[in-house]
């Protein structure tokens, strides 16, 4: 086993699985571009490459998700950092941030010189703060996360991504951790929190069995931290303010009720790639 032909021809793994491995790997140990997993792919590797690959192949195998393994995972049109401390951030996450752009147009149309204030609940790798400050430079972006490790994380990819001046980070529960001399509202509010219900079969498959389970569920009822979240939004949302959750696909309903009932105007569900309405939004009333 000792070209990447060699490796590609005779491993068990997922084909998709094991070109993205072996492509994190070709970049790690040689000044290579990825497409050498086709231009260079008789070349007799080292040692080291090997022994490498091995281990990834055989935690792969275990069912440690690719993303853990490489370090890395794509999000929107950034690249993230993720280890066992944050949530792999998901496609369906990019639909809550496609949908936070269309309406910082529609608020930027109506205020065209104000700034707007954003904030990120539960921020897990920065995923959807960094992809927002990512495209949009002129937005104020506040993110927090109950977890140290994954706030740690968040910090680092702003950095990476050359956007910490952009993003301010804070540690606590939701709303909890923002800073109380701070008494301005944001204009956008947006969150993707944990929502699976603790009896889901799904924590124990997959992915999931290696992701923090604080980030997937409430321990609850899947609803409780969507609740805390809806009580309190009208105090930090500006009039006229959009605030966008996503959650299961059957809780549009649950969601869009708990919306209604903490005074929330004009909420609209949106839909995933599947047809399922993953995440839910409305606006709080103008003054
Ligand atoms: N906001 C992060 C993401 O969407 C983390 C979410 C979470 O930990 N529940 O990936």
């Amino acid at each position: 086993m000792s070209t990447l032909q060699f490796i590609l021809e005779n491993t068990t793994l997922d084909r998709t699985d094991a070109r993205v491995i072996l492509c994190h790997l070709i970049e790690k140990h040689f000044s290579w571009p990825r497409t050498a997993l086709l231009s260079r792919n008789t070349e007799i590797l080292n040692p080291f490459f090997i022994e490498e690959w091995r281990d990834l192949e055989r935690r792969r195998l275990f069912g440690e998700p690719v993303a853990y393994l490489i370090g890395m995972r794509p999000f929107h049109a950034i690249e993230l950092r993720v280890n066992p401390s944050v949530l792999i951030p998901r496609p369906e996450t990019e639909l809550l941030v496609d949908i936070a752009l269309e309406r910082i147009n529609e608020l930027r149309c109506k205020h065209p010189t104000k700034k707007i204030r954003l904030l990120d609940l539960g921020t897990g790798s920065g995923a959807i703060a960094l992809a927002l400050a990512h495209a949009d430079p002129e937005i104020e972006i506040h993110a927090t996360d109950i977890s140290f490790e994954a706030l740690k994380t968040a910090q680092e990819n702003a950095r990476y991504l050359n956007l910490y001046e952009q993003v301010e980070f804070h540690l606590g529960s939701w709303y909890e951790a923002l800073d109380l001399s701070d008494t301005k509202q944001f204009d956008v509010i947006l969150s993707n929190p944990p929502y699976i219900h603790p009896a889901d079969p799904h924590l124990n498959q997959g992915d999931l069995r290696f992701e923090p389970v604080a980030a997937l569920s409430d321990q609850v009822n899947g609803l409780n931290c969507i609740e805390v979240i809806l009580k309190d939004c009208l105090q930090y949302l500006s009039p006229g303010g959009s605030i966008a959750i996503e959650h299961g696909f059957e809780q549009a309903a649950s969601v869009s009720s708990l919306m209604a009932q903490n005074g929330l105007l004009a909420v609209h569900h949106f839909a995933d790639l599947a047809g399922h309405p993953r995440v839910t939004s409305a606006c709080s009333p103008t003054l």
